[in-house]
């Protein structure tokens, strides 16, 4: 068969060159058009995966005959962490590396130990972490811990084996995560964060027990709504199960109260597990639930996701990316290629949650050409 080529996104990506940069005066945030603070960077190191869940990597469209990005767009470590301290300088705090499943990239605790190195201008580490599909976390999980890594998010979307399975669509054993989970609780990668989409009619018998194993274990499971992200995954809106049903589901069996977010920007509703006098008991721990779908939460939206090859999105759903790798690569020096960032992040107007939810919005963005979760990172 022909080598077949599936464009990920719009090409429309454009070259970003502040002439002059518009940089923050010292000690005033950088914010975007509608005031949003730039907090959070999400860095993707690998388009590939050894998993092809359908709502992310359908096997039909990522096939063998499908063309991952060569080597040489790849943003090189000492790349990324040159353009990771420009972000820490304009205000990011938190770093999650993702993918694609990032454990597949090469050498990734040296990045890891980059990144570790890193500080605010306060002198303060950065919050860094990394989510995985938890295959490689046996083998890994010292190393990471080892080259600074602070913790963990596991994706995980059922406890019963066919039913993960299926899923993870390369008949991946439930067992072997769930042992990578232990393996970073004992090289102490925690508090650890455990996610699972939840697809109505695929795994929402799933819920219930997934939440009685991870209850009063210390480990944070985060219910995240089936998303319409990019264009392959055939999304539609009757196999997305409710937030609200889930906190439903779950507390109609174990008591949960609402608990307030730790910080702003935070993504996940959280609910605590109740004692026997009804008030939320900390040894019971907590679950968040993420309602991407039904719940927009634009307006305090803080992440910028860097992709694979050096392009900067500013909202999950967005057609388009800012090409820092050309500013990387031509010679610019540090000032100009924070400049290139502040002019992205000031322009930046995204909502597409919140006009997905609007009805005389959202028969405009049908249609429009997504770019891909595994080419960005969830
Ligand atoms: N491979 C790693 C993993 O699965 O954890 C990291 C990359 S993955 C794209 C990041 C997160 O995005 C995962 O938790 C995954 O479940 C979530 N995700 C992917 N496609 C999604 C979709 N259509 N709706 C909601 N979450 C999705
Ligand atoms: Fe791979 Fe993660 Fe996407 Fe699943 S969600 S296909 S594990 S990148
Ligand atoms: Fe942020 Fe875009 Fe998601 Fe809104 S839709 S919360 S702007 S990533």
């Amino acid at each position: 068969m022909a080598e077949r080529f599936i464009p990920l996104v719009d090409l429309r990506s454009s070259i970003v060159r502040a002439a002059r940069p518009r940089l923050p005066e010292p000690g005033s945030a950088l914010v975007d058009m509608r005031g949003r603070p730039l907090r959070d960077l999400r860095i993707s190191v690998t388009d590939r995966c050894n998993f092809r869940c359908s709502y992310c990597m359908p096997k039909e469209v990522f096939d063998k005959d499908y063309r991952y990005l060569p080597h040489a767009s790849l943003l090189s470590f000492e790349e990324i962490t040159r353009l990771a301290r420009q972000f820490v300088a304009l205000g990011v705090r938190k770093i999650r590396l993702t993918g694609g499943e990032p454990l597949l990239r090469k050498n990734i605790e040296t990045l890891i130990a980059q990144l570790a190195a890193l500080r605010t201008p306060e002198g303060e580490p950065l919050d860094l972490t990394l989510t995985t599909n938890g295959s490689l976390l046996r083998r890994k999980a010292r190393m990471l811990r080892d080259a600074g890594l602070q913790r963990v998010t596991v994706s995980l979307d059922g406890l019963d084996d066919a039913v993960f399975r299926r899923m993870n669509d390369v008949d991946f054993p439930v067992a072997e995560v769930l042992d990578g989970i232990e393996a970073a609780r004992e090289a102490g990668l925690g508090p650890i964060k455990v996610n699972m989409v939840v697809k109505r009619g695929t795994n929402e018998h799933q819920i219930l027990p997934m939440a009685r194993h991870f209850r009063a274990t210390g480990v944070v499971l985060r219910f995240i709504e089936y998303m319409d992200v990019g264009s392959t995954n055939g999304w539609r809106m009757d196999e997305v199960l409710p937030s609200s049903e889930v906190v439903a589901r779950i507390g109609a069996e174990l008591p949960l109260v609402p608990l307030s977010s730790s910080v702003s920007g935070e993504t996940a509703e959280r609910w605590g597990y109740a004692g026997a006098t009804g008030v939320h008991d900390p040894s019971l721990g907590e679950i968040g639930v993420i309602g991407s779908v039904t719940q927009a939460f634009c307006g305090d939206c803080n992440r910028a996701r860097l992709s694979t090859e050096g392009q900067l999105y500013t909202c999950l759903f967005a057609t388009r990316g800012h090409d820092l790798r050309a500013v990387l690569r031509d010679g610019s020096d540090d000032n100009a290629l924070a400049g290139a960032v502040a002019a992205v992040w000031q322009q930046r107007t995204d909502r597409y949650s919140e006009l997905r939810a609007d009805p005389t919005a959202a028969p405009m963005l049908a249609g429009l050409a997504r770019v891909e979760m595994s080419y960005i990172g969830g």
